[in-house]
């Protein structure tokens, strides 16, 4: 989905940390030189480099010199370090960038968590009712529409009331549709509250997270956010 004014990841995660909406721990460079500095606040270990561009399909991307992917699993922050050499100031063009693709001016560098399930997870405004729907899946990692076509019965909606905000029993409800138990549940409800929060009191035009995920022991992180705002 496009809109006006989208902001970058690795800044629509610095809103998801001020509102309480967990994701994984990184830090963004536009040279060399910050690139070692981004690196050295992070953990050794299993990194992702992710290409900041206001477009998304950018895993699946390919660079104008033929580099894949825009999203890359890296086993070291050598590593790491290296194929974020081969972003800046590369084009990626991606399913959503069209042929002419987006110069990558600024990488992300994020801690590669461990994947249990993905899930998919936003806040926009319903056009029909005026009101702001929270559209979530269990079909994560997938774009929303191809879920919207094929799987429908996976897709789950609830309209909030802006008289009220979030109601309990509604973020219960969508904790329980989608699967969640124990810890998760509690974790997710969490999120819910505080990505419901920042869509409110940002006065975003759309939040996502595509994926959402579970982490093997019981955690929830946003591994992916898009925040645009209207004019
Ligand atoms: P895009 O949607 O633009 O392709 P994503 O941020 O969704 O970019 O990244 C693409 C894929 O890379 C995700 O669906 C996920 O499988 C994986 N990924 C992204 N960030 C992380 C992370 N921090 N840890 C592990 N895997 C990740
Ligand atoms: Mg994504």
């Amino acid at each position: 989905m496009t809109f006006p004014m989208n902001i970058h990841e690795y800044q629509a995660k610095a809103l998801f940390a001020k509102f309480g909406v967990p994701a994984p721990q990184g830090a963004a460079a536009r040279s060399a030189a910050e690139c070692d500095t981004a690196l050295a606040g992070l953990p050794e270990g299993p990194t992702m480099v992710k290409s900041q561009i206001h477009a998304g399909g950018r895993g699946k991307g390919t660079f104008a010199d033929g580099f894949k992917g825009g999203v890359k699993f890296c086993r070291t922050k050598a590593e790491a370090r290296e194929l974020a050499g081969r972003m800046l100031g590369n084009t990626l063009v991606t399913a959503q960038t069209g042929p002419a693709g987006r110069r990558v001016q600024t990488v992300y560098f994020t801690v590669a968590s461990d994947i249990k399930k993905e899930y998919y997870l936003a806040i926009l405004l319903d056009r029909a009712t005026s009101r702001p729907v929270i559209v979530a899946s269990t079909e994560g990692g997938v774009e929303i529409e191809q879920v919207a076509r094929e799987t429908p019965e996976k897709l789950h909606k609830v309209l909030v009331d802006p008289a009220y905000g979030l109601a309990d029993f509604q973020v219960r409800n969508l904790v329980g549709r989608l699967g969640f138990n124990g810890d998760e549940a509690k974790n997710a409800a969490r999120l819910l509250r505080g990505l419901h929060a920042m869509y409110w009191e940002t006065d975003a035009a759309m939040v996502e997270v595509n994926p959402l995920i579970t982490t093997p022991t019981g955690e929830l992180l946003a591994l992916d956010a898009e925040v645009c705002f209207d004019d």
